[in-house]
């Protein structure tokens, strides 16, 4: 299987002004990942711990203030040849965004204009890369917005018509009307009742199944995760502690915290309290020595709060940054 993204020792965060002085928040900390065709390769973790922060500087026209990049490169495979996404230039950006990687931020359900319709939404969207007339263009999204199953009625309502999930499966149709071959999707499903939540799973399932893309999926839900993901990375404080298909990181979690993550999700006909991950995750302005979670591991040893544990491969197929997997 080929690679689509490709991430080198990637450092990014922002740099904030505040009380005269620039503050820098360093919310993605040497992180190194391979992202391969054909998979839906997840990205967990709690709230603040970089994950969002991670899936912008993969989406090459979002690389713009705040958000900054302080080292490290990052790859497109584009017909076979790699490119270097922080040389390109603003226009080169301009042309592989949506084509080739597309992106559906957070609460990406507002992206539409509550006094505009739908269907000029899309057709904005399409005029600004298609050179066709508009009948043409009109046919492109009711086609794409049927393929997807959705009612291509739903072009003509205006955003208030419609519920959130629908606003959502919408958002989604928008960002892959180009085909691209990476689909970035920032907590898709957060904010939408369980209906809704499997709705919006079943479409991202079915896009992939249909186009043989990617889609490298963001959310602290680690049932969704288990649900949709091929592979699995878990986030604390900026970098990845583990990565692994998704059967290995559910029924083997090496990673403590990864361990805590799995057992707060919920399980048919198990009625015990399920344990929290303890504690709050540190701040990016001032990080814990040695391994950031070694203040909430309940097996913390010395070396832990000294020296940073590299991701290192268990196996072919499972990656952990852990003093507890080199003993
Ligand atoms: Fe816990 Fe140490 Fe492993 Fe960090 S490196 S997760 S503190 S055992």
């Amino acid at each position: 299987m080929g690679l689509v993204l490709k991430l080198e020792s990637l450092r990014a965060g922002y740099i904030l002004r505040s009380l005269d002085r620039n503050r820098v928040i360093p919310a993605v900390n040497e992180v190194s990942l391979e992202i391969r065709d054909d998979e839906i390769y997840g990205i967990a973790g709690e709230s603040g711990s970089g994950k969002s922060t991670l899936l912008k500087t993969m989406f090459a026209t979002a690389i713009e203030p705040p958000l900054r990049i302080f080292g490290g490169k990052i790859y497109y495979y584009v017909q076979n040849k790699e490119i270097d996404v922080l040389t390109l230039s603003v226009q080169e950006k301009m042309r592989l965004s949506w084509q080739y990687v597309s992106y559906i931020p957070q609460g990406s359900m507002s992206v539409f204009n509550p006094i505009r319709k739908v269907r000029t939404v899309f057709l904005d969207f399409l005029k600004s890369h298609v050179k066709e007339g508009e009948e043409k263009l009109l046919a492109v999204a009711t086609r794409h917005v049927k393929a997807l199953g959705l009612a291509p009625e739903v072009l003509d309502a205006y955003p208030h018509q419609l519920s959130g999930g629908m606003k959502q499966r919408l958002a989604i149709a928008l960002a892959t009307l180009l085909n691209p071959r990476v689909i970035l999707a920032d907590e898709p499903t957060t904010a939408l009742d369980v209906v809704a939540q499997k709705a919006v799973i079943q479409l991202l399932r079915e896009i992939q199944r249909e186009s043989k893309n990617t889609i490298v999926l963001v959310t602290h839900d680690m049932g969704v995760h288990a649900n949709i993901a091929t592979r699995v990375a878990i986030m604390y404080a900026g970098k990845i502690v583990e990565e692994g298909s998704t059967t290995a990181i559910l029924k083997r979690p090496l990673h403590p915290y990864t361990k805590y993550l799995i057992d707060s999700l919920p399980r048919i006909g198990d009625k015990h309290v399920r344990e929290s991950v303890p504690g709050n995750p540190p701040s990016f302005l001032d990080l814990p020595s040695g391994c950031a979670f070694h203040p909430r591991c309940p097996y913390v040893q010395e070396i832990c709060k000294r020296e940073v544990p590299q991701l290192v491969n268990v196996n072919a197929e499972h990656k952990i940054a852990c003093w507890l997997e080199r003993r």
